[in-house]
């Protein structure tokens, strides 16, 4: 079946269907088709899979990946959108259109106990964070995620310590996956263009937490302290945030790590900061520290 690959194709369905590009809602449709191929080559889909795709759009990606899923999921929040693209879909018996905002929708209702879940999205930019994120801690199975984000954005998720981009949202999605930029894609490539770049990242779930953390709220107090105060020292910027530990128990779990009493966060992996954590999620309320 022929496939969406240029902006005349989309604006013609635009007009017919009387349909505006929501700004707000990060309606930039892909219709480039060397960017659109490359996306489905990274998701290294077979007959196999269920892909879940957030943010079908038109549909240039979800009939692509019918073409090599088992069954695809296609979560679109524009209800004048998803009825047009059950239209343009209804060719294919193994695509479903749901019609419901990401963040409100129990994405484990789709995955039923079944095993390798993969998610592809062009993400609307103005909530990739918290579409990650949400992923990430709440669906079980998943075993890949393809996403374009803007690139600034890329850089972060996959950023090594003591760099600029590295923080918060890096130690987060590097406690679930391993994350790498596939490329990046022009604003050109996509109608209306975007003010920005874009690049593609692929998540690769990890089966078990990269580290044993004994309190997970703690372990991301501590990261968010960390990064939220990045100027100051570590030992200053947890007594801040996390009161119920001592200064003097902050500087011994550092040197039980063995590293100096004024580094500052930014310079520690996340095996460093679960040794925190676990160090004083330990010790917590002991006299001697107190
Ligand atoms: N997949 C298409 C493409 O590649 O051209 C469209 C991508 S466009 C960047 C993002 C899409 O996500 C839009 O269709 C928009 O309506 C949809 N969207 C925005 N917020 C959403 C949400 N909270 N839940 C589901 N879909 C959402």
């Amino acid at each position: 079946m022929a496939h969406i690959n240029s902006p005349a194709q989309i604006k013609k369905i635009m007009t017919e269907n009387d349909l505006i590009f929501h700004k707000g809602l990060g309606q930039n449709f892909l219709f480039d088709e060397h960017y659109l191929s490359a996306i489905i080559d990274a998701g290294s889909i077979s007959k196999d899979d269920t892909v879940i795709e957030i943010g079908p759009g038109l549909g240039v990606l979800t009939t692509r990946i019918a073409e090599r899923a088992k069954k695809v999921y296609a979560i679109e929040i524009d209800t004048k959108i998803a009825n047009v693209l059950k239209k343009i879909t209804s060719d294919y018996n193994n695509i479903q259109i749901i019609n419901e905002d990401v963040l409100k929708f129990d994405l484990n209702t789709l995955t039923n106990g079944q095993k390798n879940i993969k998610i592809i999205a062009n993400l609307p930019y103005y909530i990739t964070t918290p579409i990650i994120m949400k992923i990430l801690e709440e669906t079980i199975n998943i075993n890949s995620i393809v996403i374009m984000i803007q690139k600034e954005v890329a850089q972060r998720l996959t950023a090594k310590a003591n760099s600029k981009d590295y923080g918060a949202i890096t130690l987060a999605v590097d406690y679930h996956a391993d994350a790498n930029i596939m490329f990046t894609v022009p604003a050109g490539a996509f109608i209306p263009p975007p003010k920005v770049e874009s690049a593609v990242v692929k998540l690769n779930v990890l089966d078990k937490k990269r580290v044993d953390v004994s309190d997970e709220k703690l372990f991301f107090r501590i990261i968010k302290a960390a990064f939220g105060q990045r100027r100051k020292t570590l030992v200053n910027a947890l007594s801040n945030s996390c009161p119920e530990f001592s200064k003097d128990l902050i500087k011994l779990s550092l040197s039980e790590i063995c590293v100096q009493e004024n580094i500052r966060g930014e310079a520690l992996n996340i095996e460093a900061f679960s040794k925190i954590c676990n160090f004083l999620q330990k010790n917590r309320g002991k006299k001697e520290f107190i």
